[in-house]
């Protein structure tokens, strides 16, 4: 055992109008450790009656208007003294993450420096997004284009991402003049409870931001509550697709607005004239990252025929580098996955990728660290799997990879886009005309070429086409998602 920090058993409380409180109900519940089982963390368990009390508090908030009609400068200072008090609290956030989540701690530091510069960009941009004047020809009508905040949001988010899932939504939120009632995933909440307790510290007044923290079960009536508020003007979610229909038919009843942040079956394609060093290298990146619980992960690999055995061969020499173990070790790449529960479902999509293709690498039997009670599942590979098989279709939000051949680009087009899915996409290749045609071609909400995951910038717009969801986050798209447009037309 390495962990460096001692996790907070005291009670962590729910966050409301400023203060911590307990559920009302005095329940609470303890976050296991995926690594090594200790309690990581016990926290409040909200129930609907809490939901109700903080969704109450936010709605007088934003009635009460100090926050909405706060001036840019002050919505720029909160954020940018929280982004350095994150930055303050970096190795205890990233901790948080780690005995929480058991995400390795290198990927958790990197987290939290996106959540750091998240806030320094929305910050900017409450200072330099304004409205638009227009004039008729004849000067006799003055137009103006006024931005106003959407009002009461609701901020629910997933696990895998736990202080940045919910950074790039409360920061665009508070930019635009929104107060939030915010839930985080039950299986890592930490980071949200500390990033509450700083907002408070970087001065942001009382009731513009709360939380609410519940076990799995709790989290799904909280989350469903704050769907179905008529005092809730937006829904931004993050989680799983079933979770999300769930929430755009309880949004309905008061037409709140919604964006849908869900899963995803992305396809990285490998043309035979790319650099396929780099490519072999990024492809295990691609599904690794996490463990594979990722939802942009390039879980279908789709390899040119000509260079498909070599290339998986080339794969899976790639594969055997990655280092499983302690997340809390400085080199470890590869933590355990999330829950008991989690590893179940990853092993029965193993068991069925024996029946759907042929295992190249890993699987259930292949050696994992033996301490601890972590529940680890090696890169696992699957060549010669057909895109119709379950192994292709379903998310399984494990290290899992289904290898698929395909002809020529028009193969790989066809074959990229036949999923119910469209979050992600890379294409490998030297041709940069057709790099463009491929990238044009993919149904999804953002596609790399020559890389994975990321070629270096930050700050562009996120978020999925068809089941993959709706709205977008990052960027000036996301801080769209929570302002209003309204238009004033004066007779001069
Ligand atoms: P999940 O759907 O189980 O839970 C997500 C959140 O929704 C949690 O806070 C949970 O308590 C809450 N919730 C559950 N049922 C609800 C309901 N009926 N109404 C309202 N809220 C409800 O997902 P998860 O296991 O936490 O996260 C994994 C999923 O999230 C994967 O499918 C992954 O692809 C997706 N994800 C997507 C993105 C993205 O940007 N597209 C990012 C991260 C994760």
């Amino acid at each position: 055992m390495t962990h460096t920090m001692t996790p907070r058993t005291r009670g962590f409380d729910l966050w409301i109008e400023g203060q911590p409180r307990p559920a009302s109900s005095a329940a609470t519940f303890d976050r296991i450790n995926p690594y090594d089982g200790s309690i990581a963390g016990t926290y409040a368990n909200a129930d609907a009656v809490d939901a109700e009390s903080a969704i109450r508090v936010a709605r007088a908030a934003f009635d009460t208007g100090v926050w909405p009609r706060s001036t840019s400068r002050t919505r720029h200072d909160v954020l940018m003294r929280v982004a350095r008090l994150v930055e303050e609290h970096a190795p205890e956030m990233a901790m948080l993450m780690v005995i929480e989540s058991g995400k390795p701690i290198s990927l958790a530091r990197g987290e939290v420096v996106g959540a750091v510069r998240t806030l320094e960009y929305y910050a900017g941009l409450a200072l330099s997004d304004e409205g638009t004047a227009v004039t008729d020809r004849n000067h006799s009508a003055l137009g103006l284009v006024i931005k106003e905040p959407v009002g009461v949001a609701g901020l629910i988010t997933a696990w895998n991402f736990p202080l940045l899932g919910l950074v790039n939504k409360a920061a665009p939120a508070l930019a635009a003049g929104c107060t939030v009632v915010a839930k985080p995933s039950p299986l890592c909440s930490g980071p949200s409870v500390l990033f509450a307790e700083l907002l408070s510290r970087a001065g942001l007044p009382d009731g513009v931001f709360n939380l609410l923290t519940s076990d799995i079960e709790g989290g799904a009536v909280v989350g469903a509550h704050l769907a179905a508020s008529d005092l809730v003007d937006k829904i931004a979610f993050t989680g799983s697709t079933g979770s999300g229909r769930a929430v755009l038919a309880a949004s309905a009843g008061n037409v709140k607005r919604v964006s849908l942040e869900l899963g995803g079956k992305s396809a990285n394609i490998v043309f035979a004239d790319a650099d396929l060093d780099e490519a072999a290298s990024t492809a295990i990146t691609a599904f690794c990252f996490n463990s594979g619980q990722q939802c942009s992960a390039g879980s279908r690999l789709l390899v040119q025929r000509e260079i498909y055995e070599d290339f998986v061969a080339m794969v899976v020499e790639q594969a055997a580098k990655q280092r499983l173990g302690d997340p809390s070790v400085e080199d470890t790449t590869m933590g355990p996955l999330i829950t008991p529960a989690q590893y179940d479902r990853v092993a029965g999509y193993i068991e069925t990728g024996f029946e759907e293709g042929r295992l190249v690498y890993g699987g259930l039997s292949a050696p994992v660290p033996p301490d601890g009670v972590g529940r680890f599942v090696p890169p696992t590979v699957f060549a010669d799997i057909d895109n119709a098989s379950r192994l292709a279709q379903e998310e399984v939000f494990g290290p899992v990879l289904a290898v698929i051949c395909f002809e020529d680009e028009r193969d790989a087009v066809r074959i990229a886009n036949d999923t119910r899915y469209g979050l992600a996409g890379g294409v490998w290749t030297s041709d940069v005309s057709r790099a463009f045609r491929v990238a044009k071609a993919l149904r999804t909400g953002k596609v790399f070429v020559n890389a994975y995951n990321t070629a270096g910038i930050d700050d562009m717009p996120h978020g999925g086409y068809k089941e993959s969801g709706f709205g977008r986050e990052f960027g000036r798209a996301g801080l769209d998602e929570f302002v209003e447009l309204k238009t004033v037309q004066v007779k001069l």
